[in-house]
């Protein structure tokens, strides 16, 4: 089976450096195995994401020169298929609707991987699956969840004692971002994914999604997150600067992704465009120079 990569954005703001990191090497690992590179926007939480944000992004990646192939899929727009998924898993009796409120859980819950772990309050209290406001869960298990991420080596979770059951479907109606981007990856055939350490918590969720509806597993690959000085993700939340190619230094920022990626500064002429860096920088891409570790501190904040 062919290579198909993605770069999956949320339109929460403009692209920043650490988005720029995370779309160079999904393009550049697709490009470097003669594969497929996808642009999905992901803003199935319509409280975060903004229309205009999508439509910079996408300018800005190709003024980049970083061309997606096929058309570029819309989270907002696939609501149907999320749903045809949680109707499986809730047919199977695989989820329940929970009405726990934030606070309830933080007062019984235990510290997790991702803030507190669900205590499962709500798992034999059978409430109705279209109660107005529930969220829906799965019904996570003492299994213990292993995968060898690309870079990141031999990662293990048990998603029952570090996560609890987590929320497909949230209390104000809008589907999690787990769930959804397991059945778009699906749906697109996608067989690596390449994006920041902030999700590897995320995949084993992901994977254990993809099991229970007989979806294939990708390939993994988490490049260290982007952060500032204080150690925080960039971010419009941190007050990342937008980075655009149309500021003159396209090139200039493209390097400073490649550095950041561990890569190594080709010779280039004096004054190359996008696409002769792009195409050296695939040429070059080498997946065992990309540094191990979770974070790196980026040189734009
Ligand atoms: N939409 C997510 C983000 O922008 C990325 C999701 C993914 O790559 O799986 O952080």
């Amino acid at each position: 089976m062919g290579y198909v990569g993605r770069f999956a954005p949320s339109p929460t703001g403009p692209l920043h450096f650490g988005s720029l990191v995370a779309a160079l090497a999904s393009y550049l690992d697709a490009k470097a195995n003669d594969g497929k590179w996808l642009v999905r926007i992901e803003d199935i939480d319509e409280t975060r994401c903004k229309p205009e944000y999508a439509t910079d992004i996408l300018r800005d990646l190709q003024s980049f020169g970083m061309q997606w192939d096929g058309e570029v899929e819309t989270q907002t727009l696939r609501k149907p298929f999320y749903e045809d998924a949680l109707q499986k898993l809730n047919g199977r009796g695989l989820t329940y609707a929970c009405v726990c409120s934030r606070k309830e859980i933080a007062d019984s819950a235990t510290a997790g991987l991702e803030g507190p772990v669900y205590p499962g309050t709500c798992r034999n209290l059978h409430i109705a699956v279209d109660h107005e406001s529930a969220a829906i869960r799965v019904r996570t298990t003492s299994e213990m969840f292993a995968f060898t991420d690309i870079v990141q080596g031999k990662i293990e979770q048990c998603i029952e004692q570090e996560i609890g059951d987590f929320v497909l479907k949230r209390r104000d109606g809008l589907f999690a971002y787990q769930l959804a981007v397991v059945v778009d990856d699906a749906a697109q055939g996608v067989t690596h994914i390449v994006r920041g350490a902030d999700l590897l918590d995320s995949t084993a969720r992901q994977i254990y999604l993809q099991k229970l509806l007989g979806m294939p597993t990708p390939q993994y690959l988490h490049i260290p997150v982007a952060v500032n000085a204080q150690g925080q993700k960039l971010s419009k939340q941190t007050l990342a600067s937008a980075i655009s190619a149309n500021g003159g230094n396209a090139c200039g920022l493209l390097l400073s992704a490649l550095g950041f990626l561990g890569q190594q500064v080709m010779a280039l002429p004096l004054d190359p465009t996008n696409g002769e860096l792009l195409t050296r920088a695939a040429q070059n891409w080498d997946r065992r120079r990309i540094p191990r570790s979770r974070t790196a501190t980026s040189p734009y904040s």
